[in-house]
């Protein structure tokens, strides 16, 4: 079955809003093994709305189109469709009943133009909307069978939850299922990630593997389709592990996971705390891991020293290490994370000190150039030298990352079960 999307309004067009109606909706016709073929945008102008329906029910069996059905001159979407349809409009009794009934509770009296929600093409078949007054309609236009439905999102969202999609599942009996997994990593670069996972897609029946960067974090996505829902469940659990195996401790957690949660499995895990001391960051680090619910049981302080006074009163670096060393190095930033791990009597301190840029500051190191350190209960402290690419705003999220992860890492966590 070929399914079209149009969406109609100006503000579509103009980069006021997004098109959320379109976007919900595709994934939940993925998920049901129906997936669009198309999408078209138009103005609310009755000659590209016209052509938009013309167009798509030429070529789909089925066009789902949202906006355009209010009261008031702009909202034309029904009467474009009742003019490629080649029906008159007609009204629809029962609807403009329920409109005036509707605006007397709320004693409001009913115009003319509310009338024009009641007006449908001839032959089309009208399911209440009880979210809101415009009826969701149902109407063949060439060999397509079309639903409008209005714009407004809770009303949109409703009728397609209540009626449209349960219609459709019906009709999607028999179609394939379609399984997705993201694997969510960091620390690892995507063309790493498709070299490790080389070859996969062709040891399992249906599986594709597509990849998408939201920095700081890679993304794989495993898709499985296959003729049933048990073996598409199957290959995808066996695909993830393979997956899983090959990505190595990259891999934080998989959907909705995240970094954070990540690291509050591994702490609460241990009884573990961490305490952090921030330096190009200035509280990114924690607020990253704040992002946590209940971070308030593992996470001690913070302390943001970002000049080398504060590094040297708060944290207590001696002033000669700061001075032979500087500020921006392995020493300096071990030290700072032994004196967050002391300050907050925690279990783990964390650290970072670097170049966010655009200067240097007069360091000889190039910007970007970023030491993380963990400070561990077994008296080690771990120091990474990164290079980070980018603006400063790049820079210092991948730093306050690169924190986190450290500590997930040294953990071996991940956010749950993939
Ligand atoms: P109304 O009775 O409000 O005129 P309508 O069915 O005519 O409803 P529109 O006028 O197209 O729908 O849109 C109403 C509101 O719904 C818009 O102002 C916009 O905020 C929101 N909206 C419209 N289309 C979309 C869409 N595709 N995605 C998300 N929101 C939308
Ligand atoms: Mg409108």
């Amino acid at each position: 079955m070929e399914i079209e999307l149009i969406a109609t309004g100006d503000e579509l067009l103009e980069g006021t809003i997004a098109d959320g109606n379109g976007l919900w909706l595709m994934e939940r016709l993925a998920a049901l093994g129906l997936p669009v073929r198309r999408k078209t945008t138009v103005r609310d102008r009755r000659d590209d709305i016209l052509d938009a329906f013309r167009a798509a029910s030429g070529r789909s069996d089925l066009l789902i189109c949202s906006g355009g059905l209010g009261p008031t001159s702009d909202d034309i979407t029904a009467e474009c469709a009742a003019e490629a349809a080649g029906a008159p409009l007609v009204q629809d009794d029962a609807t403009w009943e329920s409109i005036r009934a509707r605006l007397e509770r709320r004693g409001i009296a009913a115009t003319e133009n509310n009338r024009r929600q009641a007006m449908v093409p001839k032959g089309a078949r009208v399911h209440a909307n009880r979210f809101g007054t415009a009826p969701m309609i149902e109407v063949a236009i060439g060999r397509s069978r079309a639903f409008l439905l209005p714009g407004v999102p809770r009303e949109f969202v409703g009728l397609c939850e209540e009626i449209l999609l349960p219609q459709l599942g019906a009709l999607s009996a028999g179609a394939p299922v379609r399984r997705v997994r993201v694997l969510r990593c960091f620390g690892i670069a995507e063309s790493h990630l498709d070299d490790a996972l080389d070859g996969l897609a062709a040891r399992f029946p249906g599986l594709s593997i597509g990849y998408r960067t939201t920095l700081p974090e890679n993304h794989v996505r495993l898709v499985v389709v296959g003729p049933k829902a048990e073996q598409a469940d199957a290959v995808l659990e066996e695909a993830t592990r393979e997956a899983l195996r090959r990505i190595g401790p990259a891999c934080f957690g998989s959907d909705g996971a995240t970094l954070p949660g990540a690291v509050a499995r591994a702490l609460r895990a241990r009884n573990a705390t961490v305490a952090l001391a921030e330096s190009l960051t200035a509280g990114l680090g924690a607020a990253l891991l704040a992002d946590e619910p209940g971070a308030s049981d593992w996470l001690r302080l913070s302390v943001v020293a970002y000049t080398d006074d504060a590094k040297r009163a708060v944290l207590g670096i001696p002033a000669e290490l700061l001075a032979t060393d500087g500020a921006v190095s392995e020493r300096v930033a071990a030290a700072m994370a032994e004196g967050a791990r002391r300050l907050g009597g925690s279990t783990f301190g964390l650290s970072c000190t670097g170049l966010a840029g655009p200067g240097t500051g007069g360091s000889p190191e190039p910007v970007g150039t970023v030491f993380t350190a963990l400070s561990a209960p077994d008296g080690e402290t771990r120091v990474v030298r990164h290079r980070f690419g980018g603006d400063r705003e790049r820079i210092r999220r991948f730093t306050a990352y690169a924190m986190a992860d450290a500590l997930r890492r040294h953990l071996g966590g991940t956010a749950g079960p993939a």
